[in-house]
């Protein structure tokens, strides 16, 4: 299930998308990221990868990151260094009440996730990296579909996996999800500001 591809067409932006970090979820998110092609890319750089099946650990648990995948995670980010970074991940769906209730601030300590449509949900990358790997400036998302996709969101994941294929820039990106998502951006801002400070939506 490990999947790799490089697309390359010059420097930045510089992408890098991950799937598959924790758990069986990697067979669900690999089936987005193999839609995404050369002709998804108009400029910069594009890396894929999927990981392997691994234990199950949160991301949010300080313990993830010294795992044997959170260290592929963490020499993957340090290794390309992206300004544009996607973490594909899948959920259970007794886990959707959960993930987006705005009690996830006390109990998982980050703010909830926000649905764009039919299921999948959108918020930034986990703090222990969004802070300390990232610049303010980058582009930090973490993606949900359920593990079981209707055909319909598998389609809105890949879609918004396109526009960030495709967007040269933060500006662009957030000026295509504005369009589509209005409200959901404007509440990820605000809760990127509640929990970042001055952080721009994703
Ligand atoms: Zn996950």
């Amino acid at each position: 299930m490990t999947y790799f591809k490089l697309i390359d067409k010059g420097t930045e932006p510089n992408r890098l998308f991950i799937g598959g970090v924790h758990g069986k979820e990697g067979f669900t998110t690999l089936k987005a990221l193999q839609k995404i092609g050369d002709d998804n890319v108009t400029e910069g750089k594009l890396v894929i990868h999927n990981c392997d099946v691994s234990p199950y650990l949160s991301t949010l648990d300080p313990l993830y990151y010294q795992s044997e995948v959170g260290k592929e995670v963490l020499y993957l980010i340090n290794h390309y260094q992206p300004t544009v970074y996607v973490e594909a991940h899948c959920y259970k769906r007794k886990s959707y009440p959960k993930l987006i209730s705005p009690q996830r601030r006390t109990k998982a300590g980050v703010p909830p996730l926000i649905e764009l449509e039919k299921g999948v949900l959108i918020g930034s990358a986990s703090p222990f990296i969004r802070t300390s790997l990232f610049k303010r400036e980058d582009v930090c998302i973490t993606l949900e579909m359920p593990c079981d996709p209707s055909q319909e969101s598998l389609n809105v994941y890949v879609n918004i996996l396109r526009i960030i294929a495709s967007s040269g820039s933060r500006d662009d990106l957030e000026k295509k999800m504005k369009k589509l998502y209005p409200t959901q951006v404007e509440t990820a801002r605000e809760y990127a500001r509640e929990f970042f400070g001055d952080y721009p939506p994703f």
